[in-house]
Parts: C-alpha cells; sequence; structure tokens
C-alpha cells in the first residue's frame, strides 16, 4: 500500500531521510519509534508530500505522488493524516470539520457527507458532539474528531504522527482505543508514537529510527525483548 524506495531527503545540509526503504503491506500496522530528531514525522510528511524528496520514489496503492497540481489534491486525500496537534477548524462545527473534505475534494453532496459524517462520529464515540465548535471539545476529542475527518476521505492509508503527545494522560486512551478499533478493522497504518502498550496490542511491525534512517525493524516483542542495535537498546533504556 506504501513503498519507499531510495529515498533520500536534505534540509540544506542535514540529511534527513537517508536510504530509506519501506513496504507496508495492505491492513499492516507499523508503529515508528526513534529519537527527537531522528526525521519521523518527515517520513510521515513525505508519504503524502507535505515535503518532497531530492531522491528516490514513494508509492501509495502503486501510484506515484505526482510533484503538485489537481492530481495530486486527490492522490493525497488517499492518505490520511492525524497530527499532534488537532488542526481543525476553529470556527466551523464538528460535524463541518467531517465533511469538507468529502464536499470540496470527493465532490460529494452535502446530504450524502453529512450521513457519512455521523456515522464516522458515532464510530469514533463523539455523534453527540455534532454541532458543537472544537473549542468546547476536550483534547482527546478534537484529536478523535480529527480522525474522523481523515477517515471521512476513505483513505487507503491513515498516518499518525505522535497523535497522543499533546493530550493530557486521562485523555491518551481513548483516541488510542480509536486508533486499536480502526487497526483491527483492517486500515493500513503507519503510526509515529512512543506508546509501548499500542505498539504492542496493534503493531505489526515496529521500525526504529536514527539519524535520518531505518536503523531496526522488527515485531514488537522482539524489538521491546530484544533490541539489536546500541541505538536501539540505549532509546529503549530511556524511555521504558
Ligand atoms: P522527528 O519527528 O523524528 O522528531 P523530524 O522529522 O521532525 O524528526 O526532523 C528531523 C530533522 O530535520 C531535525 O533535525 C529537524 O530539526 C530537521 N527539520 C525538520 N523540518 C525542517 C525544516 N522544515 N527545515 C529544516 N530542518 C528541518
Ligand atoms: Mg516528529
Amino acid at each position: 500500500m506504501v513503498s519507499m524506495h531510495g529515498v533520500q531527503k536534505w534540509f540544506g545540509d542535514l540529511h534527513v531521510l537517508q536510504d530509506i526503504e519501506l513496504d507496508v503491506a495492505r491492513g499492516e500496522v507499523v508503529v515508528v519509534i526513534g529519537p527527537s530528531g531522528s526525521g519521523k514525522s518527515t517520513l510521515c510528511r513525505a508519504i503524502n508530500r507535505l515535503e518532497t524528496i531530492q531522491e528516490g520514489e514513494i508509492r501509495v496503492d502503486g501510484n506515484v505522488l505526482p510533484e503538485e497540481g489537481k492530481e495530486l489534491a486527490g492522490l493525497r486525500s488517499d492518505v490520511g493524516m492525524v497530527f499532534q496537534s488537532f488542526n481543525l477548524f476553529a470556527h466551523k462545527t464538528v460535524l463541518e470539520n467531517v465533511t469538507l473534505g468529502p464536499i470540496k475534494v470527493r465532490k460529494k453532496s452535502k446530504a450524502e457527507a453529512d450521513k457519512r459524517g455521523m456515522e464516522l462520529l458515532e464510530r469514533v464515540g463523539i455523534d453527540s458532539q455534532a454541532s458543537k465548535v472544537p473549542s468546547q471539545l476536550s483534547g482527546g476529542q478534537q484529536q478523535r474528531v480529527a480522525i474522523a475527518r481523515a477517515l471521512a476521505m476513505d483513505p487507503k492509508v491513515m498516518l499518525f504522527d505522535e497523535p497522543t503527545s499533546a493530550l493530557d494522560p486521562e485523555m491518551i486512551k481513548e483516541v488510542l482505543d480509536t486508533m486499536v478499533d480502526l487497526a483491527k478493522g483492517g486500515m493500513t497504518m503507519i503510526v509515529v508514537t512512543h506508546e509501548m502498550g499500542f505498539a504492542r496490542t496493534a503493531a505489526d511491525r515496529v521500525l526504529f529510527m536514527a539519524d535520518g534512517r531505518i536503523v531496526e525493524e522488527n515485531t514488537p516483542d522482539e524489538f521491546f525483548t530484544n533490541p539489536k542495535s546500541d541505538r536501539a537498546k540505549d532509546f529503549l533504556a530511556k524511555i521504558l
């Protein structure tokens, strides 16, 4: 569903993605962990062309993402993205946040988008909040709206970049539970997170990044109990 081949990216002199090779199968859940500054966010952003790469190829469901133009909007909407900061439209209702993309980009009718929007809000457990504006919701609820909004575009893959790091502890679980449900439902997911519980429950594979490289990849059990590289051992000793 996602393939990255020979990917290189520089920010000026900084070689931020180095020799990235990655294939994510349909329905696979890949957790990406690694120290701050190792390139995890850049990797995610490159997949939906929020960042350009200088070398290599990235495909989503077999398609190379175009550089720009109308085609890019369509292909980009195949990739749902959820960030640490929820980035909801402050002056629109929860339901409008979810239906805007389908109406504008997918050209759905308002009635159709509303119906599907309510289904998705129900799925993430906040249908009762549909007519509120984001500031009336808790952080965990806002993040679930962001997830519903991404799902409304019928993405082929969902990227999560530290979706729970900005949340108060008591709200982390409700967001992770939503993500576990999504994983169980067969969604292809790439998730940057240091939530080991999520990785152990939902991940098929853990990638460990350091200095712009994928240093190690393994099943969660193997990775957490028996990391191979010194970098991964050091990192796990700090966070566990
Ligand atoms: P991570 O998500 O693993 O913390 P990032 O992908 O955000 O890492 O960043 C990787 C490196 O690239 C860091 O050193 C960061 O400072 C640098 N970086 C990120 N975005 C930019 C940018 N727009 N311009 C220059 N350097 C950047
Ligand atoms: Mg990051």
